[in-house]
């Protein structure tokens, strides 16, 4: 049995790892690398380390950007197999591979544009919302906790990971034919906190062998424990006393809902005064749309509630706004009002029209609910910068700054740590992905104090054999 980093390794996108047992070429995740964007481009569009068309089936862990991402263009370039998911991961892929592609084709214009004035021929998008829509056919469909056999000799189960909706672990039992032995291959995905506002925790997997492990967080924890409405109530009773909007940049995937539901709690058990809440975000609209479709994915008290003709994500004066003309009428607005964007590191979308028309306001509030990269808007506004650039203009900032920490969808270093421990059989190799290098090198030195078998920092290009 091999297995080849593909990707993720010493950084966080490009999720994409090859497992090769039985003469079958198995590939874990299809992520796309996010970088610089002509780098991020060629290595997205290349596939350096293997032909699609060899590829024998794919296994999706969950329908984030950098773990889907690239599969439209995977089929483009000739693979042919199955796509196994779980029926959450499915249908958000659908509406996020579709966001995907209109975001490369309008970027792709941008480039174009460029490239025409250098007298330079037009460049093609990555794929486009049809390669997107063709994708979604090759998609197979497994329930959590259903062994299924996909390959000769490999039986697939997905495991709750808490992560986002549909979000699993993938755990693979293998007849391996070189030994004649039977072998349980773990590979995490990404991992999530456990206590989430929504969803079921993760899941500790039996008796396994390898482990392909993320490592995100690895050597940093997060400030505030998970799940709880407390600093959000709070921070919005203040905002209040200052009387202007409530600007909230956040992921249109899970980071919404999980907002959703904490204020539906909020206002159901006057916590907060009522008051109007809008989600201007045609994908966090139609995400929170495809939430209520998967029962099967939530822990008891949203499961519960969905089912007494409730909506946990919803509530009477909460706004979904799709339009763009409806997104503008909200500049219009006077007192308090939440208005929950993406993105939410404010890089693009309607959240940068809220943030510059309101950023120099006093009576303002903005409040970040996610981790935000280096060189964003988002990070210049919580780093306290007080003139910040926004569509090429500087901006006074004036508005009161707030940030939570108790939404990440990542597990921290202990609760890494705590997934592994509750993992149970010899774990003899475990492989670190999906961390830049000093967070996964930090987790393997903590993993390598309480446990004896071999632990290593996966390398970009690297096969291993087992
Ligand atoms: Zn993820
Ligand atoms: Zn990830």
């Amino acid at each position: 049995m091999k297995l080849k980093f593909c990707g993720a390794a010493g950084t966080t996108t490009g999720s994409q790892h090859l497992l090769e047992v039985n003469g079958k070429r198995i590939l874990l995740d299809c992520g796309l690398y996010q970088g610089v964007r002509k780098l991020a481009y060629d290595i997205n569009c290349g596939f350096p380390h293997f032909d699609p068309a060899s590829i024998d089936c794919v296994i999706l862990s969950h329908a984030h950007i950098d773990h889907s991402g690239n599969l439209p263009n995977l089929c483009r370039r000739g693979f042919q197999g199955n796509i196994y998911a779980t029926d959450g991961t499915r249908d958000l892929c659908q509406i996020m591979l579709a966001d995907s592609a209109h975001i490369q084709e309008s970027e792709i214009d941008r480039v174009n544009r460029y490239r025409a004035k250098q007298g330079l021929p037009a460049a093609e998008p990555l794929y486009s919302q049809k390669d997107a829509e063709l994708c979604l056919r090759q998609f197979v469909t497994i329930s959590y906790d259903r062994p299924m056999l996909v390959e000769e000799g490999v039986r697939l189960t997905f495991l709750d990971a808490g992560h986002i909706l549909g979000s699993a672990q993938v755990l693979l039992e293998i007849d391996d034919k070189s030994d004649g032995k039977t072998k349980r291959f773990l590979f995490s995905g990404d991992i999530g906190r456990g206590g989430n506002e929504i969803l079921r925790d993760p899941v500790p997997a039996k008796d396994v062998d390898f482990i392909l492990m993320e490592s995100t967080y690895g050597g940093r924890e997060h400030d505030a424990a998970p799940g709880t409405g407390d600093q959000l109530e709070g921070l919005i009773r203040e905002a209040l006393r200052r009387g202007g909007k409530i600007l909230i940049p956040a992921f249109a995937v899970e980071r919404t809902q999980q907002l959703l539901y904490v204020f539906h709690r909020l206002f159901t058990d006057g916590r907060i005064p009522e008051m109007p809440v809008y989600v201007d975000s045609p994908l966090a609209v139609s995400a929170t749309e495809t939430y209520r479709l998967h029962p099967e994915c939530f822990n008891e008290e949203v499961y519960e509630s969905l089912f007494q003709r409730d909506n946990p994500f919803g509530f009477e004066n909460l706004t979904l706004v799709r339009s763009v003309r409806a997104s503008m009428e909200l500049n219009d607005l006077q007192g308090s009002a939440i208005i929950i964007a993406a993105s939410g590191m404010c890089e693009a979308g309607r959240i940068v029209h809220h943030i510059k028309n309101n950023i120099s306001d006093p009576h303002t509030t903005v409040m970040f609910v996610g981790y935000c990269a280096d060189n964003t808007l988002g990070r210049r506004i919580v780093d306290g910068e007080k003139q910040v650039p926004i569509f090429g203009e500087l901006h006074t900032v004036r508005a009161h700054i707030d940030s939570i920490d108790s939404f990440s969808g990542h597990a921290d270093h202990s609760e890494l740590l705590d997934w592994f421990d509750r993992i149970t059989g010899p774990k003899q190799k475990v492989w670190l992905v999906h961390g830049e290098t000093d967070r996964s090198e930090a987790l393997r030195a903590a993993l390598s104090e309480r446990h004896s078998g071999s632990i290593e920092v996966a390398n970009l290009g690297h096969t291993v054999e087992f």
